[in-house]
């Protein structure tokens, strides 16, 4: 056995222990959970109330008009936009739910309801997590989730992440980009808040501040079916607001319109499904049924972002990957004492 050879297999043997030593003293330290992220006190967002809502679209198409976005035509004619579902050129859908003959509007059975389809801004959001190069970016302030289209790469993990199915890759584009509601934050600097909330005629969209839009979810949730209620329409002022606040806004303060209290299934959407989302949503048929995930209250960002964090920040993986390394070029090392295949 030549000197040369003897100290490469006891660096090799070396490297072995000394990896699986390292990564074991690794694991303890780096194994605990990042906690699910809470929404930004002041973060905006919107009440959707399927009671109120008459299913008439304007929502849809102001929200088209707002994000420039084209028609998407699915019938023959081609005279009307008729989105089948949400897509890279169509952020915010109505969709129908209907049972049996229905007769009745917020009934289960043989009847009928309406449920939004749009980013829920969540306030741990999995394609924020998911993106490799910050394309999808959460304010700290509004808590919007914004996208920025110079970063994106096109890879689309975002659209895998995302339990509601919400961001859309546009496939005309040439150079690959996605397309999702950014809660109109665009129109902000104008004082217009989301399109959306500005044009829906019931009040079922509602825009303002998450907490406030919360408490007035609470509000109705607490009211006695069929009983009638002031319902607030555009967008709700923020609890303790003074005029200059209120004058950041342009639109209408008192909109304000009586309504008869929806048969709410007793759960605010959103409250705390995957740690909870800036969009909540009230409704009188199951929410699984008009096409809402029953979701844990833990993000699966935190989850996955742990996993990652133990095994990279940890350098768990690159140990391990170096202790595999070390393992095969040890199997192909040829014992110095005994002669190579072939050989003499
Ligand atoms: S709904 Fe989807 S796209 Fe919107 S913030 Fe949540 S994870 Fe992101
Ligand atoms: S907030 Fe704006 S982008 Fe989002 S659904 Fe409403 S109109 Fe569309
Ligand atoms: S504008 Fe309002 S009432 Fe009309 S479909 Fe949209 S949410 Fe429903």
């Amino acid at each position: 056995m030549t000197p040369d050879k003897n100290s490469r297999r006891n660096f090799l043997k070396g490297c072995l222990a000394g990896g699986a030593v390292a990564a074991a003293a690794v694991v303890p330290e780096t194994a605990g959970a990042r906690d699910t992220l809470q929404r930004p006190p002041e973060g905006l967002g919107l009440l959707y109330d399927a009671t109120l809502c008459v299913g008439c679209q304007a929502c849809v198409a102001a929200c088209k008009r707002a994000n420039d976005n084209p028609a998407e035509f699915t019938a023959m004619d081609k005279l009307w936009d008729t989105p089948l579902d949400t897509s890279g050129h169509t952020f915010n859908l109505i969709k129908m739910y209907r049972n049996g003959t229905m007769q009745a509007k917020d009934a289960e059975e043989n009847g009928f309801s309406f449920m939004k389809t749009s980013c829920m801004h969540c306030a741990d959001p999995s394609c924020v997590s998911a993106c490799p190069v910050s394309a999808m970016q959460k304010d700290p302030v509004t808590g919007v989730v914004g996208y920025d289209a110079d970063a994106c790469i096109g890879c689309r993990y975002c659209v895998a992440a995302c339990p509601f199915g919400i961001p859309k890759y546009q496939y005309d584009s040439p150079t690959g980009k996605i397309g999702k509601c950014e809660l109109c934050r665009h129109r902000a600097k104008d004082g217009h808040y989301s399109a959306c909330a500005e044009v829906c005629p019931t009040g079922a969209t509602l825009f303002g501040r998450t907490e406030d839009l919360l408490a007035e979810a609470k509000r109705r949730l607490a009211l006695k079916p069929g009983a009638w209620t002031t319902v607030p329409r555009g967008r709700l002022p923020a609890k303790g607001e003074t005029p200059e606040d209120a004058a950041k806004w342009k639109g209408p303060l008192d909109q304000g319109y009586e309504a008869q209290v929806g048969n709410y299934i007793n759960h605010v959407y959103g409250e705390t499904e995957y740690g909870g989302t800036q969009v909540l949503k009230l409704s009188a048929v199951n929410f699984e049924k008009l096409g809402m995930p029953n979701l844990p209250p833990r993000s699966s960002a935190a989850t996955s972002e742990t996993i990652q964090h133990t095994l990279y920040g940890g350098l768990l993986m690159p140990i391990a990957v170096l202790a595999g390394l070390t393992w095969v070029a040890r199997r192909n090392v040829v014992p110095d004492d005994e002669p190579a295949q072939g050989g003499e």
